[in-house]
């Protein structure tokens, strides 16, 4: 053998682990936190970023702050008893899962800069490869939390690679533009950009917002936590157990209305007619803000200072999207022309054709996105044919409209963890869905997806996918999801066995 050169860097061995889990945010820490509490400590969690946190490390433009209260929109089993706010900001929710990741031991879990570039099962040695930024690893199961929002979708505007200014998407603000003073475009009036419009509405010289569909928006009850609540919180951890509990029920019980008799939303409706008639004066103002598809269908916003903004003398409302840039004139599918200094995208994100689809290669070497040609779906959200031990934390179908996705990414991860336990006590090495469970439960989901506000209610969304079909939210309460994934019923499942022992390898 011919002696290895000084240069070239000895071999290593590829590091095998029992899970790999992909993303840190809220679903790959809390499945970091279920599995050590399983007793499964051989996991590793490939992020690409350099931090933890997800959605609340990318996302932290002017005024981003979750819309479900904060009470209920953390772990069940890591209470905060020091939200600031009833809806705390990025910066405090950003925190707290940095200390999720120190408090239940995960920092020696995770991997950062370990984008996954593609994962890959090997059939004859019934495991995953998955190929990193940072290595390779191979893995018995990989759980995807690689996020429902997590990779930004800019439309395709012709002329926008010529915009003089800046540009930049609501995920991945450019702190170091200083908006005072300046012409701002905001395309897009979602989530996002109803927290960014308030936000710097008052600080640049002209805010321009192009919006295609205008949103429903509620009152938004935001306060200060005070300093009794909290202490009462902390030192009484049952006291912050009941006001998650009656906030949880608040929502369950909307749930009906969403789902099966969206006819009771109307009076919702009124409630956010009046909203819109008490912070816009200007009828003709008013009328374009006024949506004509039912309340409920796109995501229902909350804000007390949205309207205000929109209506303030420095804001033109474009009902309409953006069409065109050309130079520095950004011009509206209406034919309207405005000068601006920079645009801000608050477009969404890439949700019904999510890229890790792209990378994952299953039984066959068949990728999920192929698999999903026809449209995302799984079995309870969790398990994809043709895929064995690849489990998701947010699949297909697990979206929620009115409460906390923390509630849905808990269900997950019961249902992971139950698999992946009942697989060790049955001896199977790797499961898949059966085609006829899979089958069966996604034509029961279809079928009560046709009932509901986001089918019925006349309006287009990004809960559906480019056939119309609604992939992303659960048609049901969070407790009959809950249900659904308490326990994994084999009977739903093929079970693979390893016959042959895997010899370690190394990479060069
Ligand atoms: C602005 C905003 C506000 C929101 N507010 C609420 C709210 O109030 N209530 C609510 O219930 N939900 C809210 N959501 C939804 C929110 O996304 C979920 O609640 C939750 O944070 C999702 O957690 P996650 O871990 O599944 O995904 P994410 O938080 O998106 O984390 C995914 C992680 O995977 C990483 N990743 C992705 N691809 C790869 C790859 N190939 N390799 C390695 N790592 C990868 C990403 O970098 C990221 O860190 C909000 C979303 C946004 C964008």
């Amino acid at each position: 053998m011919a002696p290895r050169s000084k240069q070239t860097p000895a071999p290593t061995a590829v590091p095998h682990v029992r899970v790999a889990v992909i993303g840190s945010g809220f679903g790959g820490l809390g499945a970091g936190v279920r599995l050590r509490r399983a007793g499964i400590t051989d996991f590793v969690v490939l992020e690409r970023a350099d931090a933890v946190g997800g959605t609340w490390r990318d996302n932290s433009y002017p005024g981003c702050a979750c819309d479900v209260p904060s009470h209920l929109y953390s772990f069940s089993f890591a209470p905060n008893p020091q939200w600031p706010r009833s809806f705390s900001g990025q910066p405090d929710i950003r925190a707290y899962l940095e200390r999720v990741a120190d408090t239940f031991g995960l920092r020696p879990h995770l991997r950062f800069g370990a984008e996954v570039l593609e994962a890959r099962w090997e059939e004859d040695a019934t495991r995953w490869r998955l190929t990193t930024k940072a290595g390779e690893w191979t893995a018995d199961a990989v759980v995807s939390a690689a996020g429902p929002l997590a990779d930004p979708q800019i439309p395709d505007i012709p002329g926008l690679a010529d915009f003089p200014g800046r540009v930049f998407h609501s995920s991945r603000w450019d702190h170091d533009y200083d908006l005072a003073g300046k012409r701002v475009a905001v395309v897009g009036t979602g989530a996002s950009a109803a927290q960014i419009i308030p936000a710097i509405q008052p600080k640049v010289g002209r805010l321009t917002v192009f919006q295609r569909t205008p949103a429903w928006v509620l009152p938004r009850r935001d306060r200060e936590i005070s300093g009794l609540e909290k202490w009462l919180h902390g030192a009484l951890p049952p006291t912050g157990a009941l006001r998650r509990g009656t906030l949880f029920a608040l929502r369950e019980l909307q749930v009906d209305a969403f789902v099966r008799r969206p006819g009771l939303l109307r009076l919702v409706q009124q409630i956010a007619e009046r909203h819109i008639a008490r912070g816009v004066a200007d009828p003709a103002l008013r009328a374009r803000l006024t949506p004509d598809y039912r309340i409920g269908c796109k995501r229902i916003l909350l804000s007390n200072t949205y309207y205000p903004a929109l209506a303030a003398a420095n804001t033109d409302v474009v009902p309409a999207g953006l069409r065109e840039v050309r130079g520095s004139t950004v011009v509206g599918a209406d034919g309207s022309e405005h000068e601006v200094d920079a645009i801000v995208f608050g477009t969404g994100f890439h949700v019904t054709d999510m890229p890790i689809a792209q990378r994952v290669h299953g039984v066959g070497g068949r990728s999920l996105a192929e698999e999903w040609k026809g449209g995302m779906e799984a079995l309870r959200g969790s398990t994809v044919r043709g895929f064995p031990n690849l489990f998701f934390v947010i699949g297909p179908n697990t979206g929620l409209g009115n409460s906390s996705m923390i509630l849905m990414i808990e269900s997950q991860l019961n249902y992971l963890v139950d698999a992946l336990t009942s697989m060790a006590s049955v001896g199977a090495t790797a499961m898949q869905p059966t085609a006829r469970a899979q089958r069966h439960w996604n034509l029961e989901l279809q079928q009560r997806m046709s009932r509901t506000v986001w089918t019925t209610g006349g309006c287009s969304s990004w809960y559906l996918d480019d056939q119309g079909r609604n992939t992303v939210l659960w048609p049901g309460s969070t407790t009959s999801f809950r249900r659904a994934t308490r326990r994994v019923d084999l009977a739903e499942y093929e079970l693979i066995k390893r016959t042959a022992p895997v010899a370690a390898e190394v990479a060069a």
